[in-house]
């Protein structure tokens, strides 16, 4: 089997709420940052030590467990190659994927010469951690778990992450923070990495921060892990202005503390708007809403996307049959999704 991304069209105006992105755009601190950048800078290769310092400072890290990637996609694929690269041809390396999963995880490990065990969430999407354990054998050398779960907004047990870095001694196992600034659960809380030599966290900036347009991502682990990951990931993977946008994106506390409450509000919005439509839908840990509107769902996305909103159909994924995912922005933004929405299900002009 392969995989492929679904790119999703860019809309020209609008809205938009299908890609999880910060609606309000990027702290203004970023922008005078990037106003700094001179001829030279643009010029030479660039330098990461101060972007370094940056985000491990922010994430609570020692400089040396961090490695900047050119988004946590560019992470993905590291570790992809990491974990299965020489894989044998007659019994490939496996990668185990809870599934509904961001997509880039099968896409890569495709890629790499691996080959792809879904797991299937719950009912409700609770983790499977009894059906990820019994997946585990001798040829599985990757496990993604995303924390909290793109597309269902769940959250992963820290004990849950544990046991399987314990029964799977000979796998990566990573856990996709790309959400965890929402949900405020981090395995870089207490000292996992160290003492879980085969545990990697992802970070992005591009959600959180706002820095979707300049691709930064992170990865951390311990010193060891992080020596096998450094030799794939390329010298100048970050572009100079990502590398001079990141410390004045850490530096904005008061900026990121504001978002995660216009999430946090926008949030309460849309779950209050789902009962009173009597659409089913999950609370989510992250910055976005999973909610099946069934066999409305082409009419509301379409419906929506005429009102100029874009949101995401997930209905090819697993289990997530009739389901739409909304991104909770800006509490403005999500106030006005809500009025079309309403719009579209309820007939009025
Ligand atoms: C958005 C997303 C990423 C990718 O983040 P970038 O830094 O933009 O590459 C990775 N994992 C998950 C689960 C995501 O939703």
């Amino acid at each position: 089997m392969s995989y492929e991304y679904e790119r999703v069209a860019t809309p020209a105006a609008g809205l938009r709420l299908f890609l999880n992105e910060n609606t309000a755009g990027c702290s203004p601190a970023v922008m005078q940052a990037l106003a700094t950048v001179t001829r030279e800078q643009v010029a030479f290769y660039p330098d990461y030590d101060e972007a370094i310092a940056a985000c491990a400072a922010r994430l609570g890290v020692a400089s040396d467990r961090i490695v900047l990637t050119n988004g946590l996609d560019e992470g993905i694929l590291v570790l992809s190659m990491a974990a299965l690269r020489g894989s044998p041809i007659e019994s490939p390396f496996e990668t185990i994927i809870v599934v509904p999963a961001f997509d880039m995880y099968a896409v890569y490990a495709d890629a790499a010469g691996g080959r792809v065990i879904q797991v299937p969430a719950g009912q409700d999407f609770t983790f499977p951690l009894d059906r990820v354990v019994a997946a585990i054998n001798e040829r599985t050398r990757l496990v993604w778990l995303t924390n909290p779960n793109n597309p269902s907004g769940q959250i992963i047990p820290r004990d849950a992450i544990l046991r399987i870095a314990t029964a799977a001694p000979e796998a990566l196992v990573v856990v996709d923070e790309a959400y965890a600034d929402f949900s405020g659960e981090s395995m870089l809380d207490g000292d996992y990495v160290d003492r879980v030599p085969n545990l990697v966290v992802g970070r992005t900036f591009a959600k959180a921060y706002g820095l979707a347009g300049l691709r930064a991502g992170a990865l951390v682990a311990s010193a060891a892990t992080l020596a096998t990951i450094r030799r794939i990931v390329p010298p100048y993977s970050l572009n100079v202005c990502a590398a001079v946008a990141l410390p004045a994106a850490c530096a904005d506390t008061a900026y990121h503390r504001w978002y995660l409450d216009q999430v946090r509000q926008s949030k309460s919005l849309l779950y209050d708007a789902f009962e009173r439509l009597s659409v089913p839908h999950w609370r989510s840990a992250a910055n976005f809403v999973l909610a099946r509107f069934g066999g409305d769902t082409p009419r509301v996305v379409h419906g929506l996307a005429a009102r100029g909103i874009f949101v995401r159909d997930r209905s090819k994924e697993p289990s997530c049959a009739g389901c739409v995912r909304i991104t909770a922005g800006v509490v403005e933004h999500t106030r006005a999704a809500i009025a079309a929405l309403e719009e579209v299900l309820c007939g009025a002009a």
